[in-house]
């Protein structure tokens, strides 16, 4: 049992109102320990501290010191790298074979990335006539937002929360970081980590909790807490926004998706059928940037089908530990029966359930784990709601297309706009179908090739603003304008 605390001005603390939840390991629904509840006190507790720490050690020391901190914290990381891994594994139920070659290095990178690209940004400057006849400078001072409120979701904990984490502190920011309720347990420990390298009090804090009524909404609406960045559903970050609005904070969203998946008879059969395996059931479904909508061109629709159905009954489920594990279960009981309840509707809708549809047999000690089959629909129209919803879970619907135009309208009759993965040997239509289709990122015979200084993000209901790179420094940052008469 490892229970998790607070971690508020560099000490790991009890919640002021002594209450505390379960965190449930989803592989087996076993109780592996009691995660403190922080409220409203609490959390203004961290955001004093968070400011404190701003106008102390952290908001005077130079850049560079700062900057090594960060590259420092990433170090922690690496060193901890069983720690970090056997804390996501148990909280989430992911693979070992997805977790530690994304989650926890992508966890360490994210701080690396941002320790070395801000150390050089330059700064935007003009030298302008004057009315006079003569010059003046403008410079853009580049000065941090105050407190940023991170708040996080369950499904990759450490990667997205380091993902805000390292460009904040890098812009000179303190963080009051909310994890996902399901997953409080690498937030916690990279407080251990920041005790370790010395990082002062304050710069970086934990409060655990729930959203409304809880730690994330006390955070959202807390007039010392200048901005928010969240990644999460797109009903809640609805729900943050309103909670924000008075005192207008500015707000980064990465939220939902209902992400296409494009397959041309020209492609690379072979490595679009396993792109896509990856793309549909990489952890157990539950990437933003997973596919759901498959769209392949009719002459090679069965034969494509047949290989994906393959493709998934080959996954191997079971031991999150075991390297041979292809799919863990789904982050909770709740998630499970949300996802389960799509198969459903999927058979109400009338679709063909091409392999699973329901819940794999497994040895009796995950009998109260959140497991579902991966899953393969097809049939269905394009209006069924199966196609339309986010659904999270290891599931696509893979229905044939005639024409680009016509796949392209269809790829793009969604309320979201996060990514898509092309699959085509034809270089010019790649490109035509990457500009054509309405969302944040395309991926051309690829999915989930990541370069970190990339602007990432979402349209309509999938996000607000782009992190990555500069994007992200920009965002964490406030640009002031300082203009010199010469
Ligand atoms: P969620 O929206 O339920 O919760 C995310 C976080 O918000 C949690 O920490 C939760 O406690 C908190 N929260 C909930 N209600 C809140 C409120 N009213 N005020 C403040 N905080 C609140 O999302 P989830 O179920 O944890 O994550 C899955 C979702 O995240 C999916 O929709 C997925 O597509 C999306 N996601 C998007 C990206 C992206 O980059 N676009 C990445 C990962 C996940």
């Amino acid at each position: 049992m490892s229970d998790r605390k607070l971690f508020i001005d560099g000490a790991f603390v009890p919640s002021s109102t002594g209450d505390s939840f379960a965190n449930i390991n989803p592989t087996t629904g076993a109780v592996i320990g009691q995660v403190e509840e922080a409220k409203a006190g609490d959390v203004d507790r961290a955001v004093q501290a968070a400011r404190a720490a701003l106008e102390g050690p952290w908001g005077t020391m130079p850049q560079a010191q700062r900057l090594e901190l960060l590259a420092a914290a990433a170090d922690g990381i690496r060193r901890r790298f069983d720690d970090f891994l056997a804390a996501e594994i148990e909280d989430t139920g992911k693979p070992v074979s997805w977790a530690s070659k994304i989650d926890i290095p992508r966890g360490a990178a994210n701080l690396q990335l941002f320790a070395d690209l801000t150390r050089n940004i330059a700064n935007e400057s003009y030298i302008s006539d004057t009315p006079d006849g003569g010059k003046a400078i403008n410079y853009a001072l580049r000065q941090p937002l105050g407190v940023v409120g991170v708040i996080c979701p369950w499904n990759l904990p450490l990667l997205l929360m380091t993902w805000k984490v390292g460009p904040a502190l890098a812009a000179g920011n303190t963080v009051v970081v909310k994890p996902s309720e399901e997953t409080p347990s690498t937030a916690t420990l990279l407080g251990e980590v920041m005790q370790e390298i010395g990082m002062p009090k304050g710069v970086y804090n934990v409060v655990h909790g729930f959203g409304p009524g809880s730690a994330g909404q006390a955070l959202v609406q807390h007039p010392d807490v200048a901005a928010i960045t969240f990644t999460g559903e797109s009903a809640t970050g609805q729900r943050i926004m309103a909670d924000a609005a008075p005192t207008l904070k500015p707000l980064s969203f990465e939220l939902g998706g209902k992400n296409p998946a494009i397959i041309f008879a020209d492609a690379d059969f072979d490595a679009a059928v396993a792109g896509t395996i990856k793309s549909v059931f990489s952890n157990c479904g539950q990437v933003c940037l997973c596919s759901e909508r498959v769209y392949v061109e009719r002459p090679i629709f069965d034969r494509f089908v047949s290989a994906l159905k393959a493709g998934a009954e080959q996954l191997k489920y079971g031991d999150p530990n075991d390297p041979e594990t292809g799919m863990g279960p789904l982050i909770s009981a709740q998630h499970r029966d949300k996802v389960l309840s799509y198969y459903e509707l999927a058979r109400e809708e009338g679709a063909t359930i091409v392999t699973g549809g329901g819940v794999p047999n497994l040895e009796p000690k995950y009998a109260k784990g959140s497991w579902v089959e991966p899953t393969i629909l097809t049939g269905l129209s394009d209006e069924a709601r199966c196609v339309r919803e986010e659904i999270f879970g290891p599931v696509c619907h893979v229905a044939p297309f005639d024409r680009e135009e016509e796949v392209i309208d269809r790829a793009n009759d969604t309320e979201y706009g996060l990514c898509a993965a092309v699959w085509t040997s034809d270089l010019q239509r790649g490109h035509r179908m990457a500009a054509a289709i309405d969302c944040g990122l395309v991926w051309l015979n690829s999915w989930f090739l990541r370069d970190l200084r990339t602007p990432f993000g979402g349209t309509g209901a999938s996000g607000i603003g782009r992190e990555g790179g500069i994007h992200s420094v920009n965002f964490y940052s406030e640009l002031k304008n300082v203009c010199v008469k010469l």
